[in-house]
């Protein structure tokens, strides 16, 4: 009697948009570390910060919505007290998980950037929104990879990812068409929108990165948008969505910049780099000009730092088509490191190294054995790369 052997298991691979794709565009050999070897960061500074705001801005849209289903709607500005409780609420949340801030002034920036993003964009955001933190899913044939390092059975790949925040939007609501993002929205598509429809938004904190030249492969600026396409995408499908028309980043820290900030728009500005320069002769590019890094920081307007703030990416079948497929091309990039770790390469040489972004690398855990580090970064950051005690004859 022949015994029948049980198949190879069949399990999906899941990707999701930003812990996976954006992480390992970032640099192969981080994302391999952290994210699949799930080496925890030793200074998690960036993701106290991204997860600070992200939990103020979900935390006080709840408290809002509470008052609009209580009958007496509440929007911000709201009193100091209210927003120093919701964000001792955020922060207590986020050392129950070990992520705290680890260092004041780092702590009085984020408090600042939370205040700047209740105070002045709730009172816009929160009258848009019709649902928060919004799972989207799909499944992607799997690019083929190499054969000699095909190492699974599966022909497909798990597309996942949340969206911040989805609104519904109706033209024909008292107040809206007036409201400075819709306006936004409007301007981008050239008017050319329908009496009803959806925008997904994504919260990033991070400044507003200049345009991408057009000869950079994969920089933040194009990452961020295949990022909305495929979000869009991926939630036109979903039952309860009107037309999703355009996505929309937003760059929290353009609403409370810092001196660095400031300086690198500045060098932008001049350089012809940013898409969103200061009107010439208005009293924003009049005090930009004008500023010097000895001097305190200029009051920008609110209508200048929402237009920093605000990036409008319009979603169309064509667009979220050409982002689906260069997100394809990512996941075969790291189904091939997989493929050559798998099958016995070193993990320094089978995952790609990026060290283009300078400020990726010097917080990065792995920087005292990765070579691309030594060779670009370590002596300018008086780093020494450690050598055995040499020999004594
Ligand atoms: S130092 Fe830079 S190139 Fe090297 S692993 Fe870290 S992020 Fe990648």
């Amino acid at each position: 009697m022949s015994l029948s052997v049980r198949p190879k298991v069949y399990s999906l691979p899941s990707y999701s948009l930003t812990g996976d794709l954006l992480g390992f565009l970032r640099c192969g050999l981080q994302y391999r570390y952290t994210r699949i070897g799930k080496l925890p960061a030793s200074r998690p500074v960036q993701q106290w910060f991204g997860e600070f705001i992200h939990g103020v801005l979900e935390e006080a849209f709840r408290r809002y919505h509470e008052s609009v289903r209580k009958g007496v709607p509440s929007l911000p500005p709201w009193p100091v007290s209210e927003l120093d409780d919701i964000r001792k609420l955020i922060k207590d949340r986020l050392a129950a998980r070990g992520l705290r801030a680890w260092a004041p002034d780092l702590e009085q920036l984020g408090d600042d950037r939370a205040a700047a993003a209740v105070q002045e964009l709730g009172p816009l955001l929160f009258p848009l929104i019709h649902r928060a933190e919004v799972r989207v899913t799909g499944a992607r044939l799997l690019p083929p990879i190499a054969s000699h390092l095909q190492f699974r059975e599966a022909d497909r790949y798990e597309m996942v990812g949340v969206v911040d925040v989805v609104t519904h939007v109706q033209l024909a609501t008292p107040g809206l068409a007036g409201n400075p993002i819709v306006k936004g929205v409007r301007a981008a598509l050239g008017g050319n929108v329908p009496p009803e429809f959806e925008l997904i938004i994504d919260y990033k904190g991070m400044r507003r990165p200049p345009v991408a030249k057009a000869t950079a492969k994969h920089s933040l600026w194009t990452q961020y948008e295949w990022q909305l396409q495929t979000y869009g995408g991926l939630r036109q499908k979903q039952a309860d969505a009107l037309q999703v028309v355009a996505g929309v980043l937003l760059y929290v820290n353009e609403l409370h910049p810092t001196r660095s900030d400031l300086k690198l728009l500045k060098d932008e500005i001049v350089t012809g780099t940013t898409d969103v320069a200061p009107v010439p002769g208005s009293p924003d590019d009049i005090a930009i000009r004008a500023w010097r890094s000895s001097q305190p920081l200029p009051q920008l307007t609110l209508g200048y730092r929402l237009a920093r703030a605000l990036r409008i990416v319009p979603i169309s079948a064509a667009s979220v088509q050409q982002a689906e497929l260069a997100f394809d091309a990512v996941v075969k990039d790291i189904e091939t490191c997989r493929g050559r770790e798998e099958y016995g390469t070193s993990l320094l040489n089978a995952w790609d190294r990026n060290p283009s972004e300078e400020s990726t690398c010097v917080v990065c855990d792995s920087r005292t054995y990765c070579p691309d580090y030594q060779t670009n970064y370590a002596a300018q950051q008086g780093e020494l790369t450690p050598r055995l005690p040499a020999k004594k004859i």
